[in-house]
Formats: structure tokens, C-alpha cells, sequence
């Protein structure tokens, strides 16, 4: 066990705990970071919509962040797993798969979420490529297109409606009987949008670029890309077996505006929080419980 009692540790390297770590580095905080790297947009090749950066590599990106917080001699990053978190009356103790203990005063949870994805073959092969979960981050490059919906749930009328501003050239694949009343299903008629409730056997692409739909029934719908709407998406790391920690109906953990939980000294951060926030919403959150986690230090070494 490291004896040294750390300001932070931050369990997470993605846009979130990054941007964390930068303030708190900059607040003159001793800081851990420790990040397994396999955040969920690893499948995608672009990341847009983050200001002076749209359409990094999100590696390139994490990159860059690393390289500047070379400069903070008092943060350090490591590349390992987190296994295992304590919570003894005023400290943390985080223990990694390669054996290192840290101690810390505040705990950062920036760990994001993983994506199961529909059961179909051929689905995971575009994800990322070609069908996407937000159509902010990936709609304009697939403007005009023939595009495919899939979901099934109620949700699924207005995230088609949404989609609307893209392309008017949707196709939704409800993947079994649609679950959404009646008159629902008109207004999307209504707006010549097909609705094809006959399960989905296979998505065939080539490269990642989604080429058609194939249904159960022999039917081959062509579409050059698509929009998931439900990526089933669970914590990335559970901590709720570790800590009596709340977790909310969307799967994200319980916390105020600043990403404090039910856990004292215990704040939350990005996709973990929110389920699905984006790099910008990430990066804001990360620097606002970095300010307030310094904040509330500054207080207590004041004492
Ligand atoms: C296909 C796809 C495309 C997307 N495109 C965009 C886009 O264009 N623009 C946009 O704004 N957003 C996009 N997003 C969303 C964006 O990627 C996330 O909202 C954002 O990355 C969340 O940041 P985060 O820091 O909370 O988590 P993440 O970026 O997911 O980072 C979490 C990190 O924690 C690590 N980790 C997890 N568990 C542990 C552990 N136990 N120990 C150590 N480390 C751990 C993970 O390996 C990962 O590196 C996209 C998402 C997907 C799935």
C-alpha cells in the first residue's frame, strides 16, 4: 500500500475524469488518475461537437489531455483497473488489478458506461461506423441518407421525430411488435416513414458502412446508416456491491448538480452520472467537481 493519503483519486481517464484531473492539478491537489482505456466510443473513428475539436479521434483526444497534464507534476496517471474501493470514515481506499493501493480524502467516479447492443448479426460491426446513439454527435454526416431507426419503445416515436431533422428517409425497425400505441404509428406514416415491425435477422455492411436490413421474413431493406436508440447500456464499473451507493431509474448513480453522492467525499462524474452526456458534458462535469472538491479541501486544511 502506498502510505501517502492522496487529495483525489479519480477512477476513469475518458473527457470526464480527465478534465478533473487538470483543475484539481492546477489547484496544486495531489491527484491519481487510474484509467483501464477502454471507453465506450473506442468503436467509433470521429468524435464531433466538443469545441476546437470536432472530429478527433476520441484516442487522440485522451492523447492530447495526457500530454498536457505532464505539466502538473503533483497529478499522475496510471494504465491499470480499478478492483476494489473501501470507504473507512474519512478516506478511500482504492486498490488496482496490478496491485496498487492508493489512499485518498475524495473519490472521483468517472468510469462511463459499456453498451450491450441488440443480439443481431451484423449490429456490432457498424456501430460506431455507421449507426450511432446521438444523432448531435453523428447526424450531420449522415444528413439526406436512407437511414434506419431501431427501438421499440414509446421513446422511439420522438427520437424518429428527432431524426427527422437529419433525413427524412427513415425507416423504422421496431425488431418484433411495436410497443407504442396506434395513433403514433399514423403520424410517422403520416411523414411516409415505414415502420417494419417483422424482426431484424442481419444488418450486412461492408467496412463498418451499413448496406442493407434484413428481416425474418426474406425482406432486404437498403440503408447507408442508422440510429439505435436503446444501446442497453450498464455501468462500466459497479460500484453499488462495493459502497451503498444510489443508483437512479436511467442506471446512473444518484448525485446533486456537482456530482456528489449519498457516499460522503464520493462525487460521479460523466456517462456514470448521466448515461449518456457527450465529451463537452463530460469535460464540464469533471471540472466542476474538481472546483468543488478543492473548495471543500481548501476549507478543511484551513481548519
Ligand atoms: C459510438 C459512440 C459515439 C459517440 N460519439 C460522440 C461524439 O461524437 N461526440 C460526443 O460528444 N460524444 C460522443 N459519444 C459519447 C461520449 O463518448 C461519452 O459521453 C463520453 O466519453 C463520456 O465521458 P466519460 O469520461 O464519462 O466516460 P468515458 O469516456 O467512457 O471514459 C470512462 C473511462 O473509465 C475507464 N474505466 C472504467 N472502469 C474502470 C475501472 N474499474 N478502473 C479504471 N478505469 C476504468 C474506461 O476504460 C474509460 O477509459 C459517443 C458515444 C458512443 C458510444
Amino acid at each position: 500500500m502506498n502510505e501517502a493519503v492522496f487529495d483525489v483519486v479519480i477512477i476513469g481517464g475518458g473527457p470526464g475524469g480527465l478534465s478533473a484531473a487538470l483543475v484539481l492539478g492546477r489547484s496544486c491537489r495531489n491527484v491519481v488518475i487510474i484509467d483501464k482505456g477502454t471507453p465506450r466510443n473506442d468503436v467509433t473513428l470521429e468524435a464531433h461537437g466538443l469545441l476546437t475539436r470536432d472530429g478527433i479521434k476520441p484516442q487522440k483526444l485522451r492523447q492530447i489531455a495526457r500530454q498536457q497534464l505532464r505539466a502538473y507534476r503533483n497529478v499522475t496517471c496510471f494504465n491499470d483497473e480499478v478492483i476494489q474501493v473501501e470507504k473507512h470514515t474519512k478516506q478511500f481506499i482504492v486498490t488496482t488489478r496490478l496491485g496498487d493501493a492508493f489512499k485518498a480524502r475524495r473519490l472521483i467516479v468517472a468510469t462511463g458506461m459499456i453498451d450491450e447492443l441488440p443480439a443481431i448479426p451484423g449490429f456490432r460491426e457498424v456501430y460506431g461506423r455507421s449507426v450511432f446513439p446521438c444523432p448531435y454527435c453523428d447526424g450531420w454526416e449522415r444528413k439526406g441518407e436512407p437511414l434506419a431507426v431501431f427501438g421499440n419503445e414509446e421513446k422511439v416515436v420522438n427520437f424518429t421525430k428527432l431524426l427527422y431533422n437529419w433525413s427524412k428517409d427513415l425507416i423504422l425497425f421496431t425488431n418484433g411488435a411495436a410497443q407504442f400505441d396506434g395513433k403514433f404509428k399514423q403520424e410517422l406514416t403520416d411523414h411516409h416513414i415505414r415502420i417494419v415491425e417483422t424482426p431484424v435477422v442481419k444488418l450486412q455492411s461492408n467496412e463498418g458502412k451499413l448496406e442493407k436490413v434484413l428481416t425474418e421474413t426474406g425482406q432486404t431493406f437498403f440503408r447507408t446508416g442508422g440510429f439505435l436508440l436503446n444501446t442497453r447500456e450498464k455501468q462500466a464499473f459497479d460500484l453499488s456491491e462495493q459502497l451503498d451507493i444510489h443508483i437512479n431509474e436511467r442506471g446512473g448513480y444518484e448525485s446533486d448538480d456537482h456530482g456528489l453522492t449519498n457516499v460522503e467525499g464520493l462525487y460521479v462524474i460523466g456517462d456514470a452520472k448521466n448515461s449518456f452526456v457527450g465529451l463537452a458534458g463530460a469535460a464540464g462535469e469533471g471540472y466542476e467537481a474538481g472546483v468543488v472538491i478543492n473548495h471543500e479541501l481548501s476549507m478543511e486544511d484551513w481548519e
